[in-house]
């Protein structure tokens, strides 16, 4: 490891959170559901297996304009268990909070997570508290973890990607990242942006319905697009062409970005979902998910190839070609 001590950066969910998880935590944990870097592990249970997934939430402000932490605890576990193929259960919730928080202020985030489960229909079933010093914790952080059950035999994967494949997503990209960094900095902003925290396991289940096999399905939340569609070029040592033309931004996101001068492409999501699907299957998917409410601007934004492997390659607007890293540094901390 080049660094002795921990970087902001490696929080990040790009280049060096990959880092830290490989050479200092990977070591310790020999299961295979680690080691293959999915959004959830899939264990052997009677029936097609379980499927279970954790994360934890830290985002500055704790509310903005759409959502709150609370919901994007609960959103962001459903749809790392919906990730998997598989139809989420039970959460459980974890709660570190500061010495001094507003009990009111909770009581809205509580709110927002019940409303969230309800959506979603999941059940959090069990929970912890702890209270920590002022100045030990910020406000609030939020952990929550998941189980839920694969419907279908064959599940997707981040190491399916296949070549021909053609890569949907199902609306316009760096919302949340966006909204959560113009409530930060108090920018004043075009009002209509917000987060798009969503529970997507509804969706994902109508796609399931319509196609028997879905390649890949991720949610690319930290780090944006560009970084999940690189860990998917490596897991699936394949290469990723993705077309700028046909990327998803809306107008106010685009003008954000220009002001702040951020990249869209590595700006994390909250309610988006990259399907990696066979061409046969693209119109069917592109239907159902045109008819959901987290749908209706879904588009293919590229395809799968064999070379370059590991690779992915935008092409720009302007018809050259880009090579698309993964985050690299730390862009937005606290973002989720
Ligand atoms: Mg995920």
């Amino acid at each position: 490891m080049k660094y002795d001590k921990i970087l902001l950066g490696h929080g990040s969910g790009g280049k060096l959170s990959h880092q830290l998880i490989e050479e200092v935590f990977l070591p310790y944990f020999s299961e295979d559901t680690l080691y293959k870097m999915d959004d959830a592990a899939v264990l052997e249970y009677p029936g097609n297996g379980l499927v279970f997934s954790t994360d934890s939430y830290v985002v500055d402000p704790i509310e903005f304009p759409g959502g709150d932490i609370g919901k994007i605890a609960v959103c962001g576990t459903v749809n790392d268990i919906s990730m998997m193929g598989a139809r989420p259960l039970f959460l459980s919730a974890g709660f570190i909070i500061e010495e001094g928080f507003s009990i009111e202020v909770l009581h809205r985030i509580l709110t927002s997570m019940k409303n969230a489960a309800l959506e979603a229909g999941v059940r959090i079933v069990t929970g912890d508290t702890k209270v920590v010093p002022r100045g030990a914790a910020d406000k609030l952080f939020i952990n929550t973890a998941g189980v839920g059950l694969p419907m279908a035999e064959k599940l997707p994967s981040g190491a399916g990607a296949k070549p021909g494949d053609q890569i949907i997503i199902n609306g316009p990209i760096a919302e949340h990242g966006i909204t959560v960094m113009a409530t930060r900095e108090g920018l004043e902003m075009d009002l209509s942006i917000k987060t798009d925290s969503a529970p997507l396991n509804h969706l994902v289940r109508e796609i399931m319905a319509v196609s028997g096999e879905i390649h890949v399905m991720r949610d690319p939340t930290r780090g944006g697009i560009a970084t999940t569609l690189n860990e998917i070029a490596r897991q699936s040592e394949m290469a990723i062409n993705i077309d700028e033309n046909q990327l998803p931004i809306t107008p106010e996101v685009s003008s954000a970005c220009e002001i702040l001068g951020l990249d869209p492409l590595y700006i994390a999501n909250e309610g988006k979902i990259l399907v990696f699907c066979s061409q046969d299957d693209t119109p069917r998917i592109l239907e159902i998910m045109h008819k959901n409410k987290y749908g209706g601007a879904a588009r293919v934004i590229g395809t799968v190839r064999e070379e370059p492997r590991r690779k992915v390659i935008l092409k720009t607007a302007i018809g050259g070609q880009r090579l698309i890293d993964m985050l690299a540094g730390e862009q937005l901390p606290r973002i989720c």
